[in-house]
């Protein structure tokens, strides 16, 4: 007869198949894990029957978070940069994130105009955001900066850029490398987003990749078919597309870029901004 607790491997092994690096455990289930190891300590571990331990992708409905940890933020200030101010202030020790104990400490918020039309959403800091404290700083940011300045023409300083998540997600022995975020760590993080668009108000919002779509627009499957279309959040348009550090992967790939590109050319056709015939053409075959 198979054991519960074979099912508890066979999940955890087809979420490190998938890249997954941590699963959250609720309160229930660290205690059956505290006890486990207790017993074991103890040398009690003949003992110790299959244990029912539950462990979820996501929190369970039935447990209740511990009460001190706030789910919703709160704004403060007049003026948007106070307001945001004051959401990047609540960021920096934001007890949801730090229980979750996946999370690595420094806080990186957004940079840009709190008055932009365009706001473009990232998944989470990475090695050189969280060195420098601002989203999009290192080889994905120089991606992102092509983009805008040298495909769009607008600066960096004209648009909001931002994540989902507001602290890089941690792995052991982590170095320079990064992981996605969990749908965890996207579920405690979200209030700040929210408030920022909500603070913001910007014309188009634009989703940098799938975890990024998923978590703000809850969509799931197929990232193909989130592209190509309008979605809403918060009555503000999105459109998804590519990462920019999808660009660097598929280096020299002509159609990803054009596809990129074209996702672009639909927010500036919506916004009225300005293309001309040369832009139109970029990365087309010649
Ligand atoms: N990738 C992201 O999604 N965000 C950053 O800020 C950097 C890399």
């Amino acid at each position: 007869m198979p054991r519960p607790v074979d099912a508890v491997i066979e999940y955890l092994e087809a979420e490190k198949a998938r890249g997954v690096s941590h699963v959250f455990l609720d309160e229930g289930a660290r205690k059956v894990m505290r006890d486990l190891q207790s017993r074991a300590n103890s040398g009690r571990v003949a003992d110790v029957s299959p244990p029912a331990i539950v462990l979820f992708s996501s929190p369970s409905p039935e447990v209740e978070k511990p009460a001190e940890v706030p789910k919703n933020v709160t704004v403060s200030g007049t003026t948007k940069a106070e307001r945001l101010a004051s959401l990047r202030a609540q960021a920096e020790s934001w007890p949801a994130a730090k229980a979750l104990g996946t999370l690595r400490d420094t806080m990186v918020f957004a940079t840009g105009n709190p008055d932009a039309r365009i706001m473009l959403v990232g998944e989470a800091p990475g090695y050189h955001e969280e060195r420098e404290g601002e989203p999009f700083v290192g080889p994905a940011g120089q991606k992102l900066d092509d983009i805008l300045i040298k495909a769009m023409g607008i600066t960096r300083e004209e648009v909001y850029i931002s994540n989902i998540v507001k602290f890089r997600p941690a792995t052991p022995r982590q170095t320079t490398n990064n992981r996605p975020p969990t749908k965890e760590e996207i579920e405690v993080c979200l209030p700040f987003i929210r408030a920022e668009v909500d603070i913001v108000r910007p014309a188009c919002i634009v989703a940098l990749g799938g975890t990024a779509a998923e978590g703000l627009l809850g969509l799931s499957g197929d990232f193909g078919a989130m592209r190509g279309a309008w979605h809403d959040f918060a009555g503000i348009p999105v459109r998804v597309t590519y990462h920019p550090s999808y660009l660097l992967q598929s280096g020299s790939n002509l159609s990803i870029r054009r596809q990129l590109w074209e996702d672009m050319l639909e927010v500036m056709a919506r916004l009225e901004m300005p293309i001309s015939e040369k832009q139109r053409g970029f990365f087309l075959t010649k």
